[in-house]
């Protein structure tokens, strides 16, 4: 294990861009209030890293659960245009929120809102690339979500996970953290097996572990875990090492900066 532990301290090392990547259960309640606590603590830790020297970028779910907190919805809307008018709603409560703590520790963001085609067509990918390259040049932090207002086939099938890997891609990030409700990968479901053990390392990502995770391409992943090994393979396959933490305590991300022992570990494939 502490093998494994030294690899992460060496890669540390070296990073200087961080992508942060951090769920709706973490921003938000289930009646799609904000969760203040989670937010202003994930703010303070992000400032700090920022104040550290890292160029830090967010990207953040929350815009149809918050919208639903405002529009007074009891469920999850349904049709496209529902959850379309959900997210125009609730990505302007997440800014303002935002930009309220943010600037209480003097940090700048900026928002850029990505559809699909701005990370593969080339012309848009580029524009895309020198309005990061920009912020991150002026200090600015960059908060990140899909225009869900606009993209209906995210809305459908999308999800911030993969955008996330995607954004560590375009910035040329040193890592991926994501941020989710459970400690990390596990080796079976722990809401179903209580021996089920976190798997802290993890050097590349077979079908054993996609396993873990309920499946390739599954829907059903243990806690979301299909859609973050699908962001882990796009990230450690262009050299970027991910990590899960739980975003439950936002001093995870101090500490796997720190690198100390926490979430599981992906690492970067090397690229020659
Ligand atoms: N973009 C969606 C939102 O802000 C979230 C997608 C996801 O959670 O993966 O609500």
């Amino acid at each position: 294990m502490m093998d494994n532990l030294n690899k992460r301290n060496e890669y540390i090392q070296n990073a200087k861009t961080i992508v942060v990547k951090v769920g709706s259960s973490t921003l938000t309640y289930s009646n799609g209030l904000l969760n203040l606590n989670h937010i202003e603590g994930l703010v303070r830790q992000l400032s700090d890293l920022h104040n550290m020297g890292y160029n830090v970028v967010l990207v953040t779910s929350g815009a149809i659960g918050a919208g639903m907190g405002k529009l007074g919805l009891k469920e999850r809307p349904k049709t496209i245009p529902e959850k379309q008018a959900a997210a125009a709603v609730g990505q302007g409560i997440l800014m303002h929120m935002y930009e309220k703590v943010f600037s209480e520790y003097g940090k700048t963001v900026g928002q850029i809102l990505l559809t699909k085609e701005d990370m593969t067509h080339p012309v848009r990918k580029n524009n895309a690339h020198n309005a990061f390259s920009s912020l991150l040049e002026q200090k600015v932090i960059p908060i990140i979500n899909e225009n869900d207002a606009v993209v209906v086939d995210e809305i459908k099938v999308g999800d911030n996970d993969t955008l996330s890997a995607y954004v560590a891609q375009l910035v040329e990030a040193d890592l991926l953290i994501l941020m989710s409700d459970i400690d990390g990968l596990y080796d079976c479901d722990p809401r179903k097996n209580k021996a089920a053990k976190l798997l802290d390392f993890i050097p590349e990502i077979t079908e054993e572990i996609e396993a873990c995770a309920g499946g390739a391409g599954s829907n059903l992943g243990t806690g979301g875990m299909a859609t973050k090994i699908n962001a882990a393979k796009i990230s450690t396959s262009s050299g970027i090492s991910m990590v899960i933490v739980n975003g439950e305590n936002a001093k995870n991300l101090r500490y796997v900066l720190e690198g100390k022992d926490v979430g599981t570990w992906f690492e970067a494939s090397k690229i020659n």
